[in-house]
């Protein structure tokens, strides 16, 4: 994650829940209004409980870094996800050793992803690194993945060597890409090879109406949501992202981006805060951000190219 733009305000989702405005005193209309109101909502939730408190998750965006083994053992690491109630988790590692060992830990719940990352410090280098393709030739050997990633490419550089031979390899086994980058990189990927399939980290950070235009190019570009606060403030739907959310209904998921050891106690929270926004979105959608809509994109693979 480091090393991105971040909106403004995201400090999710404390800041967010920070904000309830006091209502102006005096009115006893307005009070009436509210306290009806209340009454209505109330009616609404035992009538048609949109969202479950134990909605299932999937967390596409979990990274156990080499320092965050060192101080959260896989045991007790599987242990806070299960606690989240996360029925799935994408993690990708620096190194990839961390997720490995997750996978190990539970192979039912950690779907694998390879990080092009041996150590932190390469998120700046690694598209310059020729290095980096024989490292992930020879992973990609060993263990199962369903994607490349998260890597981290902006604009004129997704068409550097090694970004393309990354293509290449994800085209050749049939993985995803999970990339952290502009529309301008994800654009040039879909060139290279309009057949991949794309998850946009974090959104590319960019405004609602952004994201909406590149995913209607994109018929096989998914968006995770990690580490933004803007969807969603005190459990109701910014109007911009419902908009997006209801012209995309399967293209959005849920992520946590544990970019640092401290971020995974975080993981609970996270969830929790997420199941209380998705409340206020119609069941089919919220079920499909929630999980369903990963699930999906996992399943909409294509096949290995035969050698
Ligand atoms: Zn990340």
């Amino acid at each position: 994650m480091q090393g991105s733009p971040h909106p403004a305000d995201v400090t999710p989702p404390a800041a967010a829940r920070a904000t309830i405005a006091p209502r102006s005193a005096g009115a006893h209309g307005a009070m009436r209004l509210a306290a009806l109101a209340a009454v209505l909502v109330g009616l609404l939730q035992t009538a048609a409980p949109a969202v479950a408190a134990d909605l299932p998750i999937f967390d596409a965006h979990v990274h156990y870094s080499h320092d965050a083994w060192a101080t959260l053992p896989p045991k007790e690491a599987v242990a806070l996800l299960r606690k989240a109630g996360l029925k799935r988790v994408m993690v990708s590692s620096s190194s990839d050793e961390g997720t490995q060992k997750l996978f190990a830990e539970a192979p039912d719940l950690i779907v694998p992803s390879l990080r092009p990352y041996r150590t932190r410090g390469e998120i700046g280098t690694w598209v310059r690194d020729e290095s980096v393709i024989p490292h992930l030739d020879s992973r990609l050997a060993k263990h199962r993945y369903v994607a490349i990633g998260e890597f981290h490419v902006y604009g004129a550089d997704a068409d550097l060597p090694v970004m393309r031979r990354v293509v290449e390899l994800a085209r050749r086994d049939g993985l995803l890409l999970h990339l952290h980058g502009d529309a301008d990189a994800v654009e040039r990927v879909f060139r290279q090879d309009p057949g991949a399939r794309i998850l946009w980290a974090h959104a590319g950070f960019a405004s609602p109406a952004d994201v909406r235009a590149t995913l209607r190019r994109h018929p096989m570009l998914w968006a995770d949501l990690a580490f933004r606060s803007d969807p969603a403030t005190d459990g109701r739907v910014a109007a911009e992202w419902r908009d997006a959310f209801t012209e995309f209904p399967a293209r959005f998921m849920l992520g946590t981006d544990t970019f640092s050891p401290e971020r995974w106690w975080y993981v609970p929270e996270h969830a929790s805060w997420a199941r209380r926004w998705l409340a206020d979105l119609p069941t089919g959608v919220a079920e499909g951000i929630a999980w369903r809509n990963a699930e999906a994109m996992l399943a909409a693979r294509r096949p290995p190219i035969a050698p």
